[in-house]
């Protein structure tokens, strides 16, 4: 039945999905075609059940249909779909944001991270009068023109060039990138560039390509560079934010950035994005301001609900503390299992995001530069005995695993269960 449903979706869309990690590309059979979920667990159309750590790529913090976030959204559809007007939705969750995220003074709501990046990248330009923007190498910022670049000759030097056909490298050229943690190059390059430099972003813990935690001092510095050149700095916290506590990293690194963007749990499985910051940045935005910036869909009242649902019960006292908890927990017993079955994986955790990286065991990775080079090769047997057992990845050896509050311990003490047993098979 599932290649069937691939069969004719292959004829409708191109390759037969609507984002290119969902494809299984490389691994070898059809992607699973799922109907429904609940909590921890997705049931595809067989009637398979599986542990689900991808959680929709990280905006599921509560797992699938939360039961109080379930009742706010069906109240919340026969109330009103959609507005295009002003209402106090959008409003309260704008107050729960200013007031619980120290940096944000104002918000303005989107209805994906990508949006929310190009819109901050277009503001820290508009607010500077300067066209050039630093990111780095490993950090993923969605599919905005300018940010699908690859380091050029020489990573060091900042130069880039597209890493998408229909970028052209012109669009290109003013996005400059360094490599993660190293302060020499981004000395260098501000000291060259840093009058014609918008913006700098980051995303402060990076977790789009494998998890790259990063020291708390190059943060720190890319705060003090920032501010020394009059550019902007831009957490990208759509995968950070409201993930790893109330306030993300900008809350536990205590670094103000400029602006922030969210995405990924503020809607709570809904489509939501959201940029926010100091409000005299925020003000140039229109109608305010002279940077343009607008959405049919923007502020829709049911992904607003659903998110502030959402928000409200994650950061309620003790919660974040107990998931990460969990996940530590898990993280160890995991790793055990691991070292007992020599198999060449390393498992990186920071909070409720989980990385096995395949092809290495005890490495120190702290940038791509570092990856062991069969990465996917190690990935794919890996992730289809896990399927066997009844365990669903994110379906690629580069994407982190999330943890949810539906993740309880009896739900991961059958994971361990079912990871043991998977990897007893893959070592035989
Ligand atoms: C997921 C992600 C994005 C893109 O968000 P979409 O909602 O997929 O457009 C941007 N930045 C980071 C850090 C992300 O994790």
């Amino acid at each position: 039945m599932t290649q069937e449903l691939f069969d004719r979706a292959l004829r409708v869309t191109p390759a037969g999905v609507h984002s290119p990690v969902r494809s299984f590309k490389g691994l070898g059979r059809a992607p699973i075609f799922f109907k429904s979920a609940k909590g921890a667990i997705l049931f595809d159309v067989e009637g398979n059940e599986y542990i689900d750590f991808c959680q929709s790529f990280g905006p599921l913090i509560l797992g699938h249909r939360d039961k109080d976030v379930e009742e706010e959204v069906k109240a919340a559809i026969s109330d009103v779909w959609s507005l295009g007007a002003a209402d106090p939705y959008s409003l309260e969750l704008a107050e729960w944001i200013v007031e619980n995220i120290a940096p944000v003074e104002r918000v303005r709501f989107v209805s994906s991270g990508t949006e929310a990046v190009m819109s901050a990248l277009r503001l820290a330009r508009g607010y500077t009068n300067r066209s050039k923007i630093v990111k780095f190498d490993g950090c993923y910022h969605g599919h905005v023109d300018s940010m699908l670049v690859k380091a050029g000759s020489g990573l060091a030097n900042g130069q880039s060039s597209s890493s998408s056909s229909g970028v052209s490298d012109k669009q290109a050229s003013d996005t400059l990138i360094l490599p993660l943690g190293d302060e020499e190059a981004l000395e260098k390059l501000f000291a060259i560039e840093g009058k014609n430099i918008a913006a700098l972003i980051i995303e402060p813990l990076p977790a789009n390509f494998g998890l790259l935690p990063l020291d708390i001092k190059f943060l720190e510095k890319l705060r003090e560079l920032t501010q020394q050149y009059n550019s902007l700095l831009i957490f990208d916290e759509v995968i950070s934010g409201f993930r790893l506590s109330k306030g993300g990293m900008a809350e536990i690194t205590n670094i103000t950035p400029d602006l922030i963007t969210y995405g990924k749990v503020i809607g709570g499985g809904f489509p939501v994005g959201a940029f926010g910051g100091r409000a005299d940045i925020m003000d140039q935005i229109a109608p305010s301001g002279a940077v343009y910036q607008a959405g049919t869909l923007s502020a829709n009242p049911i992904s607003m609900r659903a998110g502030l649902a959402t928000l409200k019960k994650a950061a309620k006292a003790g919660q974040y503390e107990a998931l990460n908890k969990r996940a530590t927990y898990f993280a160890n017993e995991l790793r055990n299992i691991i070292k007992k079955s020599k198999l060449n994986i390393e498992l990186v955790q920071v909070g409720s995001l989980l990385w096995l990286c395949s092809g290495g065991q005890g490495l120190s990775i702290k940038s791509p530069a570092d990856f062991p080079k069969n990465i996917q090769e190690g990935f794919k047997p890996l992730f289809l005995a896990l399927l066997n057992e009844g365990i669903y990845l994110a379906p690629n050896g580069y994407e982190v695993m999330f943890l949810s509050h539906a993740h309880d311990d009896e739900i991961l003490t059958l994971a361990l269960s079912k990871f043991e047993r998977a990897l007893a098979r893959l070592t035989k």
